[in-house]
């Protein structure tokens, strides 16, 4: 029997769109993932003839970059509602956790530049020439993570012992940019802008931190190599490096001023966070789906396994959690992006509490689909072992869940 869908208010239009994008995630996503996840050499996977430059460009075959962007420079952003946008979201988690992740954080910069570009010419040339990228040649990332600094970026406040280590100095028109981004930053090799967090003013240690949208291409900016790492190995990720990098000062959008970086912070922790939600709601749907066929064609004991209760009932336990993961976040989203709309503050505490609660049930379901599998469940030839390793990176992605639930807490 299929997954039975619950929520009986969808358009047709929602239905068509959704219908598409699972075709995208399951012909295209899934199989270039597996794909990428094999291959030893992480190189590889971003070489010019790797398959994931077919991603790319699938997804703005499906105009998929359109969705955050306003309808004033050519995006879709005001008549694409809320749900849709989350059943698109948790579609793409479906097919490939890493990929859909990899799509998400290359859309950062340029919805950011959106809201910069009625005071930024550049920044506004920047969202057109996106709109108009139809082979997905414009690839964005989100640099926060420093070498130095992860858990520091949730929990660092006003301190100046602890602040940015790539730090900004302004002499004329231009920031002189020196250090690291981590070699964990998303799209870190492959990208061609960014969203880049650096430190403005030492005295205020975190809260000194000044926000840039910037082309990647900028004198003193060079790359590290591309992470070979256990999970999401769909994901590029590779570190940025400053050398005395020249960037125009209308780039720095967002200026230590009183609690700016405070507020953008949340926005920021929000909206990633509410995206890790959803897509891992998505891929613990898929870890769910594949322990349940399996467990109709397998045989032992002379039945289906599905017919042993030990297995009838972990089915059912894994199917609560996914519904729950679901439900959650598709609250959270709605509820969210409804106050976006307003003009207000999307909240951190749903957000974050949604990421935590997706990633969890994500890690747990595939692990548990692997003990359906059996031995199969270890095996590459398999799809769910794959799906686990995803699952776990996800509770370190964008924020330690413990730390961000440390940070979250301050909301409540
Ligand atoms: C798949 C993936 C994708 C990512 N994508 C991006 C990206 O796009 N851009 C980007 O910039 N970064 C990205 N990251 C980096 C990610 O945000 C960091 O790995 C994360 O914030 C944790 O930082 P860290 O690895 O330095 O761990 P640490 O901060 O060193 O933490 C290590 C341990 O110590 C604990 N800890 C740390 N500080 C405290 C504290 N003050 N109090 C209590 N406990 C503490 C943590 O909970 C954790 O268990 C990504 C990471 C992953 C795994």
């Amino acid at each position: 029997m299929a997954y039975r869908e619950i929520d009986m208010n969808l358009s047709a239009e929602t239905l068509a769109i959704q219908k598409e994008v699972r075709k995208f995630a399951m012909d295209v996503m899934r199989p270039v993932g597996i794909e990428l996840d094999q291959m030893a050499n992480p190189a590889d996977a971003s070489a010019p003839e790797s398959p994931v430059w077919s991603v790319f460009k699938g997804a703005r075959d499906l105009d998929l970059h359109l969705n955050s962007i306003p309808e004033a420079y050519g995006g879709i952003a005001e008549s694409m509602d809320p749900m849709t946008s989350f059943l698109i979201a948790e579609t793409m988690g479906y097919g490939d956790a890493g990929l859909a992740i990899s799509l998400g954080a290359s859309a950062m910069p340029f919805g950011f530049a959106a809201m910069f570009a009625p005071f930024v010419p550049e920044l506004e040339q920047m969202v057109r020439d996106y709109v108009a990228d139809e082979k997905g040649e414009m690839v964005g990332c989100w640099a926060i993570t420093e070498p130095e600094h992860g858990g520091d970026w949730s929990l660092g406040k006003d301190d100046p012992k602890c602040g940015p280590s790539v730090t900004g100095e302004l002499k004329g028109d231009e920031y002189i940019v020196n250090g690291e981004k981590a070699a964990w930053v998303s799209n870190g090799t492959i990208a061609t802008h960014a969203v880049l967090h650096v430190g403005l003013d030492a005295s205020r240690g975190m809260a000194g931190t000044g926000l840039a949208i910037i082309p990647l291409d900028l004198p003193g900016i060079t790359r590290g190599k591309p992470l070979d790492k256990l999970g999401q190995r769909s994901l590029n990720q590779g570190s940025i490096i400053f050398q005395d990098a020249r960037i125009p000062k209308q780039y720095m959008v967002i200026q230590p001023v009183e609690n700016a970086i405070a507020d953008m912070g949340e926005l920021i922790l929000a909206g990633a966070n509410g995206g890790m939600s959803i897509t891992f709601a998505g891929l613990a749907k898929a870890a769910y789906d594949e322990a349940f066929n399996y467990a109709q064609q397998r045989v032992q004991g002379g039945v289906s396994i599905f017919e042993h209760k030990n297995i009838k009932l972990d089915l059912f336990k894994m199917f609560t959690r996914v519904e729950a993961a679901r439900a959650n976040s598709r609250r959270m989203a709605l509820y969210n992006a409804a106050q976006q709309t307003k003009g207000e503050m999307p909240s951190g505490a749903h957000a974050v509490a949604a990421k935590c609660l997706s990633t969890e049930t994500a890690t747990w379901v595939a692990s548990k689909a692997i003990q359906i599998f059996g031995g199969n469940g270890l095996a590459k030839e398999y799809p769910v072992e794959k799906m686990f390793r995803d699952a776990r990176a996800a509770m370190i992605e964008d924020g330690v869940n413990e730390t961000l639930g440390l940070a979250a807490a301050e909301y409540l």
